[in-house]
């Protein structure tokens, strides 16, 4: 079954510029910016340009020059916020949720980047 990407997310609007967001960089196929509701003291959204729903649509339909420079994006997010532990930052999570078991609710791709605190163990429960 194909993916099927829904046009009108909030994300997607994001990118055509209908609704503004709180970008903290912008690269030729990746746009970062901060979540509107921060689950921690860095709470950063890496999404790519392009139409992909999920990180497995993304990693099996995008081209190189997009999964690079989106991987990319998300180092130099890490870098901007000063969480990279190997270099004095003390760490951070990220995550993208896909679909109804991972609880996903705007369906592009997106990669969390959480920071600032000790964010405890990844999931509250087993099972
Ligand atoms: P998901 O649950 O899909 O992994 O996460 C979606 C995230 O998008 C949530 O953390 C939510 O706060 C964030 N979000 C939803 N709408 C907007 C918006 O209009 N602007 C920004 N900056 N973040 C949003």
């Amino acid at each position: 079954m194909a993916y099927a990407y829904d046009t009108n997310n909030i994300f997607a609007r994001i990118l055509r510029g209908e609704i503004p967001c709180n970008k903290l960089l912008e690269t030729e196929h990746s746009l970062a910016f901060h979540d509107i509701r921060p689950q921690a003291p860095h709470h950063v959204l890496v999404i790519p340009k392009g139409p992909y729903v999920t990180f497995d649509h993304f990693a099996l339909e995008a081209s190189d020059a997009e999964k690079a420079d989106f991987i990319t994006a998300i180092g130099r997010v890490c870098k901007e916020l000063g969480v990279q532990p190997g270099e004095g930052g003390a760490g951070y999570r990220a995550i993208s949720n896909a679909g109804n078991d991972g609880v996903q609710e705007v369906p592009h791709l997106h990669v969390h980047i959480l920071g600032g605190r000790v964010l405890g163990r990844m999931l509250e429960r087993a099972g």
